[in-house]
C-alpha cells in the first residue's frame, strides 16, 4: 500500500493528458467530465485525473483502453 501511495502522490502532480504540471483534479464520471456536485463519493464509476488548467476545461476524452486503473 505504501508504494501505490506513493505512486498516486507522484501522478497528482503532472497533467493526465499532456504530462504538464497539474493544478487541480478533474472528476471523471461514467467517463465524462463533472464539473458539477460538490460531494465526493468513492467508489461507483467515479474517478479522478490531474489535470492542468487548459484540460481541465477541455479534456481530451478518447475511448478508454482495457487497461487497469
Ligand atoms: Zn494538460
Amino acid at each position: 500500500m505504501l508504494l501505490y501511495a506513493d505512486k498516486i502522490e507522484e501522478m497528482k502532480t503532472i497533467c493526465w493528458f499532456c504530462g504538464k504540471k497539474a493544478i487541480m483534479n478533474l472528476r471523471f464520471h461514467d467517463g465524462k467530465p463533472v464539473y458539477e456536485g460538490e460531494q465526493i463519493q468513492m467508489g461507483g464509476n467515479e474517478s479522478y485525473y490531474p489535470v492542468c488548467r487548459k484540460h481541465y476545461y477541455n479534456p481530451l476524452i478518447k475511448q478508454q483502453s482495457e487497461e487497469n486503473i
